[in-house]
């Protein structure tokens, strides 16, 4: 890596789906991109890998949804909930009220969309090195000035950017570094397989909710099933070493989930990650910003966490190629970030919150689920306020919520 530069406009620590698409959308913006990754792409990803219309619509700007349509992503048309008590609700993208990007969403394994969005980066320009970690943000009074990168070979360089934008996931170091992080709770662990031969997956996404944990069985490419399960951590603690029997056991407090999966055969070894909930303080400092899970990610139960990291790749392109063509701007340029964050993740927040609150309560929630059943344009509603394409205000007006309570 002679030929590394020393300076460049922008860092982006970790090419997941945000460090990715920030990348590329930056590159295409005219600035000199250096994006790393500590894994070697393509990787696995313990994930459900299911994806709103709205996720598509900036994979299409991105110009990968043909790619991963070829490798055999499957079409989405909403998703199912049953209640821990037998309530269901079925929400439908394109019945919600609000004409989504198109009809459909796609689902298909984080190796296969990762490496697409990893090469878009590329293709528009930006560089991106795999196993080489940020190590160490280059910090004074003043701000980030870039980072200490450790390349394949165990070198260290430090790299100077005029923004250092931290798209590390969960246990981001920039967001470490930038400020306090919360880790909420409940604090749950999941377990994630891909299965063959599961019956009876249509194309709905499902999610089925027990007293303390969930399952969801979505279909991805080649036919298969991504079966993941989602429990207390204090439950985990039996499955060290044992992981796959630790799945299997899981599964069983979902009886007829279980005989659907038992009749499949395991395809993918089970990946195991979590606690999850963690969100930072400080999404900005000066010369540097957060995006994606290292700024929060709450629960997988709403699912959308590869929208949000889209989407905010967005925000970071739209307020930050004008800012940093004028070094006047920059600060200007963090606190736009700051603000169209708010605008646009507030309902996907308020509606996170909503959800873990009644999960303590599983009569209520089972209640709730229930009249979404009943009323299919409300559970429609839903799916589409969490898939970030109708906004929050439609599940906050008097009308729904009464239809709720009564
Ligand atoms: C069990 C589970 C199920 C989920 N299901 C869904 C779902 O169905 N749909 C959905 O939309 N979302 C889902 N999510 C959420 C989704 O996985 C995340 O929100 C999404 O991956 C966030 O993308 P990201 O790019 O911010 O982070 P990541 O995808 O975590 O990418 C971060 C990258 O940074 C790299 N990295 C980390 N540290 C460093 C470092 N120091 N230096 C360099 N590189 C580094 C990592 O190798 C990684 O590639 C789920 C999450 C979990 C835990």
């Amino acid at each position: 890596m002679t030929d590394l530069p020393r300076e460049v406009d922008v860092l982006v620590a970790g090419s997941g789906p945000a460090g990715s698409a920030t990348a590329a959308l930056l590159a295409r913006g005219g600035l000199s991109v250096l994006a790393t990754d500590r894994a070697a792409f393509p990787r696995e990803k313990p994930c459900a890998e299911y994806m709103s219309p709205e996720a598509v619509r900036v994979l299409a700007r991105l110009g990968v949804v043909e790619a991963i349509e070829n490798a055999g992503a499957a079409a989405l048309e909403g998703m199912k909930l049953t209640a821990a008590h037998g309530a269901t609700a079925h929400g439908v993208f394109s019945q919600a009220g609000h004409r989504p990007y198109r009809a459909t969403g796609l689902s298909v394994s984080r190796r296969i969309l990762d490496n697409e969005l990893v090469r878009a980066a590329r293709a528009a320009g930006a560089r991106v090195l795999e196993r080489t970690s940020v190590e160490e943000l280059l910090i004074d009074q003043s701000g980030v000035h870039g980072a200490i990168i450790r390349d394949p070979t165990g070198q260290r360089r430090p790299i100077k950017a005029r923004l250092t934008v931290g798209a590390d996931g969960l246990r981001s170091i920039v967001a470490r570094r930038l400020g306090k992080r919360t880790h909420g709770s409940p604090r749950r662990i999941a377990f994630v397989a891909h299965l063959a031969g599961v019956p009876s997956v249509g194309s709905s996404a499902e999610l089925h909710f027990g007293l303390t944990s969930y399952v969801g069985l979505n279909r991805v490419e080649n036919q298969q099933t991504n079966v993941a399960v989602v429990v207390p951590s204090e439950h985990a603690v039996a499955a060290r070493g044992r992981s796959e029997e630790f799945f299997w056991e899981a599964l069983q407090e979902f009886p007829t989930v279980y005989q659907r999966v038992r009749a499949g055969r395991i395809v993918r070894p089970v990946l195991v990650t979590g606690p999850f909930a963690a969100w930072s303080h400080r999404v900005v400092a000066p010369g540097s910003l957060l995006v994606g899970d290292a700024a929060d990610f709450f629960d997988p139960v709403t699912g959308d966490g590869i929208y949000s990291a889209l989407r905010g790749a967005e925000l970071v392109a739209e307020t930050m190629i004008p800012a940093l063509s004028d070094s006047d701007l920059a600060t200007h340029g963090l606190r736009q970030y700051q603000r169209r964050r708010r605008e646009v993740f507030a309902g996907k927040w308020i509606m996170e919150r909503i959800t873990r609150y009644l999960m303590y309560f599983p009569r209520l929630f089972d209640r709730s689920v229930s009249r979404l059943g009943q009323h299919g344009d409300m559970a429609h509603t839903a799916i589409g306020v969490a898939g970030g394409y109708v906004p929050i205000r439609a599940m906050l007006h008097p009308a729904f919520i009464a239809r709720m309570v009564f």
